[in-house]
């Protein structure tokens, strides 16, 4: 399959397609039939994992990185490709194709996906994409629909095993992606974007570790005074210190303060105090010190 079929649009990790790609193909809904087989007997098994862009969403890198038991500051150094475009708006990561002709995906063997299990949610869906539009009264969560990628290299498409549409997803188990990547959508469409709003530097690099680089995350979180100067429930510190999901959705929290000044955390009154008092030294010593909004 090409390129653009195996996966989203750049920039685009869960599935929000351009209108235009979206006039090409039917729109499915969930109890809509199609006819799909997908087998180490079929003659283009394994084709389809070979010089591709797939595009991983923290979820994604996420489950790769506990299947293969290594950090994700390892696994992003060693899988993806993290493209840098002027006009981005939050961070893309790709996963990184071998480097010989052939340019198979690093985990593909002769039995096929080699973290089947754990396999990133583009590669679940094919030949199923998903859509949604922001452009509807309730935002971009109300129009959502499916629709069939087809390639004429895929085989798959002239098995005779017909699925839903629904079928297909519960087959796929895609519930956690799905949820995971809602929640993703939610960052990476973000209202602050809107108007050609882009995160300074730093703060793209904190939105990135804070959902793609995890390791990186928990360092700052438990080494840092982070705990000390805000109010974080015990029970979900205990929880981040073991369950990496946990600490992926302390992450998201943490985006949404940091960088788009949402009140998903409260300070300590001490810490608050700890800083008006530093502003009001400021203050006494520059009067022309703004106060904080
Ligand atoms: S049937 Fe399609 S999805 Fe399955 S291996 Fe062949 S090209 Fe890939
Ligand atoms: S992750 Fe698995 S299914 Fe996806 S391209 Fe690689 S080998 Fe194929």
């Amino acid at each position: 399959m090409s390129d653009d079929e195996k996966g989203p649009e750049e920039g685009d990790p869960q599935g929000v397609l351009k209108e235009t790609i979206l006039e090409d193909h039917d729109r499915l809904g969930p109890n809509d039939i199609f006819k799909f087989g997908c087998h180490p007997g079929i003659s283009c098994f394994n084709t389809c994992c070979t010089d591709v862009n797939i595009f991983l969403s923290p979820y994604d890198v996420l489950r790769m990185r506990q299947r293969l038991g290594i950090s994700s500051t390892e696994f992003l150094e060693k899988y993806t490709l993290l493209p840098v475009q002027k006009d981005m708006t939050v961070p893309v990561v790709l996963l990184k194709m071998q480097g010989d002709e052939k340019k198979a995906c690093h985990f593909v063997t002769d039995q096929g996906c080699g973290l089947y299990t754990d396999r990133p949610w583009p590669c679940r869906m094919y030949p199923v994409g998903l859509a949604s539009s922001r452009d509807t009264e309730d935002g971009w969560k109300g129009d959502r629909f499916y629709f069939l990628l087809k390639e004429d290299s895929c085989l798959g498409h002239q098995e005779a095993k017909e699925w839903t549409i629904q079928e297909w997803m519960d087959d796929q188990e895609v519930d956690a992606y799905e949820e995971w990547g809602e929640a993703y959508k939610e960052l990476s469409l973000h209202k602050y974007f809107e108007g050609g709003m882009v995160l300074p530097p730093e703060k793209m690099e904190m939105f990135f570790n804070s959902t793609y680089n995890l390791d990186k995350f928990r360092q700052f979180v438990f080494e840092s005074t982070l705990l000390e100067r805000f109010d974080v429930d015990e029970d979900f510190v205990h929880q981040m210190k073991t369950d990496d999901e946990e600490l992926l959705r302390f992450g998201f929290f943490w985006v949404r303060f940091t960088c788009f000044g949402e009140p998903t955390m409260k300070m300590k009154p001490e810490a608050e105090q700890a800083v008006q008092d530093k502003l009001d030294k400021k203050k006494s010593l520059d009067p022309s010190t703004p106060e904080p909004s």
